[in-house]
């Protein structure tokens, strides 16, 4: 059974002064039983947010990491300077793909950096407006997700739980979404390449997010699609009230799911 994660970007909001409270404020409201949470502050608010988090069971995640352990690459991050502060870490987010240049091949390495350094990954794909409106959306992200996990093998992508988060590049942070039967017809397609790459037990495992402009009002739009695993959120994850929402939302599709999960188990023996 895949689990049902929601992952708050908070991209570069917050400073290490206010990160802690506001950590702490949705930890409270978002205390749900089967959800996997995560933060993803700005580098220097991770240990503001993973103490405030301590105990409380959200999972604190990085934005960025650089491909390289160590080097001169001035003002960059690397892997190890994240140990104890963050196990999560997003990668290819389309703010960096394009800002920083990011294309599938650096985010490629940056994956194999992750994976070698125990950092459990969100890949972001996502394709942009003229693409889908040309048709070609399902095209461009399932070059981007065999681009973002070329040459990794199914063992080591599977080992360090690889999560795909769909973020259509013209929904974020634009308060428009994706319909859910696009989301999840996305989804099929991401599970397609997983399959290629691992046959149907990396396509069967792999969590997909949906990412753009979600809410506490549209993400059951999202988490009633069954290959939609949960949601990478960004403007609205600064908002308790609204990651409240979300994660109470997020935790009737996770009970749902282990309803099912533990119907189709087998019984123990005889009645
Ligand atoms: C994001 O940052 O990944 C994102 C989806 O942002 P927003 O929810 O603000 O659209």
């Amino acid at each position: 059974m895949r689990p049902v994660v929601i992952a708050a970007n908070w991209k570069m909001h917050t400073t290490p002064a206010d990160a802690g409270e506001l950590a702490a404020s949705i930890a409270a409201a978002t205390r749900q039983p089967g959800v996997v949470r995560v933060i993803c502050p700005p580098f220097l608010s991770l240990e503001a947010v993973r103490r405030a988090v301590a105990g409380e069971g959200v999972e604190v995640g990085a934005q960025n990491v650089h491909h390289e352990a160590s080097g001169a690459y001035t003002g960059e991050i690397a892997a190890p300077m994240l140990a104890g502060l963050a196990t999560w870490v997003i990668l290819g987010h389309s703010e960096r793909r394009r800002d920083a240049g990011e294309t599938d091949a650096v985010v490629n390495r940056k994956l194999q950096r992750a994976l070698a350094s125990g950092l459990r990954p969100i890949v972001c794909v996502g394709e942009q407006l003229e693409d889908r409106d040309a048709g070609r959306a399902e095209a461009v992200v399932s070059a981007q997700v065999r681009g973002c996990l070329a040459g990794l093998d199914a063992e080591s992508l599977l080992a360090g739980g690889l999560v795909i988060a769909y973020e259509p590049v013209w929904a974020i942070g634009t308060g428009r979404t994706a319909s859910g039967a696009d989301a999840a017809a996305m989804s099929a397609a991401i599970r397609a390449v997983l399959a290629e790459v691992g046959a149907g037990t990396l396509a069967d495992a792999v969590p997909v997010l949906y990412g753009g402009s979600v809410t506490a009002a549209n993400v059951g739009e999202f988490l009633v699609e069954p290959s939609i695993d949960g949601a990478l959120v960004g403007g609205a994850s600064l908002k308790p009230d609204e990651m409240a929402g979300i994660v109470a939302r997020a935790a009737v599709t996770a009970t749902a799911r282990a309803v099912v999960e533990a119907a189709s188990r087998p019984a123990d023996g005889p009645a």
